[in-house]
């Protein structure tokens, strides 16, 4: 039965070859060809085992009767005057992601969504309006990046962030497995330092993350200095207050940095700024500014140039490392979830307590 095949692409590197040497012994041929399956999953990937051309015909088709290769079907692919793409993808339940590629001289930074929507509901955010779905598979993560080492011609992503849809830390088993499909040497092979996981201040996420062996990167979103205004920008502050994400960050076991994004007359007074350099100091951390994004933003502006430059010397001259963000992608709606909301509208919030599908840790 086609539905009974078992997904290879959920499989971390070192189970996937177990099983695929199992496999191949079960089916008469080498074990050695178990590990050139593997290879051909996410290092070198292929659309399907027919085109692994350096296995026999026959152990192809054994393949394709047992497992699966699942793939995300690319519905939009849009790309910006800055070279920004963003495309649209399809999952096997009708649910839909997003994932954006930006290049920066040698680089190209996939921002991957670990969500299809967001329970947590940031006020600036146009996932958070859509509200969540669910949680997505590691293959469904990991994917997006082998998605876009598919196209022809491929793209090779040098560096990934847990920027797009959702809150990865509330997906946290699933991410788990996809952190290692992207960094294994085995899989897809990028640097932990070049992987940098988002998140709004997920606790028992931050210590799992912390709790692994490689460098992955931590990113929090701050937004705002002080409990009352972060309350109002980000619900999920109630759970996770200022103080608590900031002492998480200060323990972290590598140096975090803070994504702070400027709102016009909101959170970008000199006031904001002093508040949050302490913060930052406090933690060894680095700041990055972030441009609003204004698709889907409602009822925000961005910070005026002056108000910003002003922001980011305050910091400065407390002693902060500061990066000012150009905003990318701005005429393909590139911000987390606009492509989304574009296409397929709104649809009415759930929160994360009440779907049994939201776990962390
Ligand atoms: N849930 C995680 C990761 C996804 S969002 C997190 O919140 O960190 C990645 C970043 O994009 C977050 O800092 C988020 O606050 C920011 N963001 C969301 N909407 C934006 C917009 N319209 N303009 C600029 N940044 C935005």
């Amino acid at each position: 039965m086609k539905q009974d095949r078992e997904n290879l692409l959920d499989l971390r590197p070192a189970d996937v070859v177990a099983r695929l040497r199992t496999f191949a012994a079960e089916h008469d041929v080498a074990a050695y060809r178990g590990n050139q399956v593997a290879r051909r999953l996410w290092t070198t990937p292929v659309r399907s085992f027919a085109e692994i051309a350096e296995l026999p015909a026959a152990f192809r088709e054994h393949l394709d009767t047992a497992f699966v290769l699942p793939r995300l079907e690319l519905v939009t692919r849009q790309e910006s005057a800055d070279g920004t793409q963003k495309f649209l993808f399809r999952l096997p339940d009708g649910e839909s992601i997003e994932t954006v590629t930006i290049p920066d001289g040698n680089r190209l930074t996939a921002c991957i969504s670990s969500q299809a929507g967001c329970a947590l509901q940031c006020a600036f955010c146009a996932t958070g309006a859509m509200g969540f779905a669910r949680n997505l598979a590691p293959w469904e993560i990991a994917g997006q990046v082998r998605e876009l080492m598919l196209l022809d011609p491929p793209l090779r992503p040098t560096n990934v962030v847990f920027m797009g849809m959702g809150e990865p830390l509330m997906n946290w088993r699933n991410v788990d497995v996809a952190l290692t499909l992207l960094n294994d040497p085995a899989a897809i092979g990028i640097g932990a330092r070049h992987i940098t996981v988002s998140t709004v201040g997920v606790l028992p996420g931050i210590e799992a993350l912390a709790a692994r062996p490689e460098q992955f990167r931590l990113a929090i979103s701050v937004h705002a200095p002080l409990d009352e205004l972060r309350q109002k920008l980000m619900p999920v502050n109630t759970k996770y207050p200022l103080a608590s994400v900031i002492a998480a960050a200060r323990g972290f076991v590598r140096r975090v940095t803070f994504e702070y994004v400027l709102l016009g007359g909101v959170n970008d007074a000199q006031d904001h700024a002093a508040r949050l350099a302490a913060l930052a100091i406090a933690c060894g951390a680095f700041v990055n500014l972030i441009p609003l994004h204004p698709g889907g933003s409602r009822g925000f502006s961005q910070s005026t140039p002056g108000a910003t430059a002003a922001f980011a010397r305050t910091l400065r001259a407390r002693g902060v490392e500061v990066a000012v963000r150009k905003s990318r992608g701005l005429d393909i709606s590139a911000a987390c979830g606009q492509l989304r909301v574009e296409r397929l509208g709104r649809r009415p919030p759930t929160r994360a307590h009440e779907d049994a599908d939201v776990h962390v840790a």
